[in-house]
């Protein structure tokens, strides 16, 4: 197995390879050459296993380069209840008839981001090993919020590694800001741009491809990688899970071998539900790919007429890391559609980046149709939904995770569809408690982000994540916000290479 670049199928590097570099030199995304598959004699064998030998089963058949020693090595570091507070690693809650709830975001940040981050300073320490650098890793992260911090965790103090965050300075929470701004560790580095979610990508995306920058880190003995979900490393760790929970669902005789199931995603960069789509390539039976958007639904239209339009307004909505116009792993999946026709994929690149729009061909706008259903929903009704799911069924939902709930709500009411769902559970309520208890109908808009919790455990009695109520002691390390045009002189000088 190796791995093509979107954008120049001649390209042929091996695992270590591309998740050492992250992204590839023309700008495309790595992908495998060939999607693994696995039997239902695999499937009934996983439902036995540790999460953690799951996770060393899937990466086998993606990371063929590395050995068992390094692949038990990662996931024992990175799966265990050493960083996440259930043993099951993903928890799955039974809902309503036939529906459940995955829920993603028992890891130490308290958002599903935590399932690849964990795992990705191992893959990527052990790739540069492999491929004989001898560099000094350099991280880039533009976060809408959860992608931050959960990176910021998963690379404190890994030796060989320095990790600097871009956030947009008003398009995360009060709990997200003060999740990065406390962040700990020797080796990281957290700044807030003026600026939304896209600017903060397109300037990490700027500097990660300037040649000049290149040079410089280069004659300092830096490289640059990237933990985005543009990362190969970011992307097979989260087809785990879903395989990992058909599994279960089997053992547990919640459903039969072979029964098909949907999969329902909140989605904003792409990256969560392209690994829904691979899980479904490598065998597990999957009906429908339910792609879940908040106000800024760019995919809905997409999905529904295979325009991608991104000129249009940009909302700032409850559900923060949603809020994206670019979804990058769309990429990733147009290759895989359009029969890896890495022209086709520059000249639609090309016109997004251009005009800010494309259109996909018949053949592929029918294959999205056949895989995918898209929805999405405001505020008003994100907040319903949170409202009533725990008034019927006492289940709290985060923001994020409540979009997803309503689509599915819709999706059922529009097909008739009775397939047994797995709806993906991305944050703890706990991240998002001020539009939570908003939902609830106990706002407290005097009270701070710490209170807030407080109220929303009162209320719902959920036990609230230790990480969390540990922030409130903690101090703060990086104050103050630049100029979107001022992050690659940002990023010079805390290399001390400027
Ligand atoms: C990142 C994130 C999403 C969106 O996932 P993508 O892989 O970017 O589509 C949804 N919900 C939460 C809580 C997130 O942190």
């Amino acid at each position: 197995m190796y791995y093509k670049s979107t954008r120049n199928s001649n390209v042929n590097v091996t695992s270590a390879q591309a998740i050492a570099q992250g992204i590839s030199k023309d700008g495309g995304l790595f992908v495998p050459s060939e999607i693994p598959s696995i039997s239902f004699d695999d499937i009934k064998a996983l439902g036995e296993m540790s999460y953690a030998q799951r996770a060393a089963f899937i990466f086998t058949k993606y990371l063929t380069d590395f050995d068992g020693a390094e692949i038990s090595y990662c996931v024992d570091n990175a799966y265990s209840t050493k960083n996440f507070d259930t043993e099951n690693i993903a928890e799955i809650v039974h809902l309503f008839d036939g529906t459940y709830m995955l829920e993603l975001w028992h890891g130490p940040t308290c958002a599903f981001k935590d399932m690849a981050l964990q795992i990705l300073p191992y893959l990527l320490t052990v790739s540069t090993k492999k491929i004989n650098l001898d560099k000094k890793v350099v991280i880039l992260v533009a976060t809408s919020g959860d992608t931050g911090k959960a990176a910021l965790e998963g690379f404190k103090d890994v030796p060989g590694t320095q990790i600097l965050v871009f956030y947009p300075e008003d398009g995360v929470s009060a709990m997200q800001k003060k999740q990065m701004t406390t962040q700990e560790g020797e080796n990281v580095g957290v700044c807030a741009i003026k600026g939304n979610f896209d600017d903060a990508q397109n300037g990490v995306k700027k500097i990660f491809t300037s040649e000049e920058v290149a040079e410089k880190l280069s004659e300092n003995g830096y490289m640059f990688s990237s933990a985005n979900s543009i990362n190969w490393g970011r992307l097979a760790p989260q087809i785990i899970y879903y395989v990992s929970s058909y599994a279960r669902l089997v053992a547990e005789n919640k459903i039969s071998m072979g029964d098909k199931i949907n999969i329902v995603v909140p989605t904003g960069n792409f990256g969560n539900i392209l690994a829904a789509y691979y899980a479904k390539k490598m065998g597990i039976p999957v009906n429908k790919l339910i792609c879940a958007s908040n106000a800024n639904n760019v995919l809905t239209e997409f999905l529904t007429t295979g325009i991608y339009n991104r000129n249009r307004e940009f909302h700032t909505t409850i559900s923060p890391s949603m809020d994206i116009l670019i979804s990058s792993n769309l990429e990733r999946l147009l290759y895989h559609l359009c029969g890896e026709d890495d022209m086709q994929i520059r000249e639609w690149f090309t016109k997004l980046s251009v005009e800010g729009r494309y259109e996909v061909t018949d053949s592929v706008k029918a294959i999205l149709k056949e895989e995918f259903y898209a929805g999405c929903c405001n505020d008003e009704e994100t907040k319903t939904c949170i409202n009533e799911i725990f008034t019927k069924y006492s289940y709290i939902c985060d923001t994020h995770t409540a979009v997803a709930v309503k689509v599915y709500e819709d999706y059922v009411k529009n097909t008739g569809d009775n397939t047994t769902t797995i709806i993906a559970s991305t944050a703890s309520p706990y991240k998002f408690s001020n539009s939570v208890l908003d939902a609830l109908g106990k706002s407290d808009p005097d009270a701070d982000e710490f209170r807030l919790v407080e109220e929303l455990a009162e209320v719902t009695k959920l036990p609230v994540p230790s990480s969390l109520a540990e922030l409130k002691n903690k101090e703060i390390r990086f104050k103050g916000s630049i100029e979107k045009s001022d992050m690659k002189d940002f990023v010079l000088e805390t290399l001390g290479i400027k």
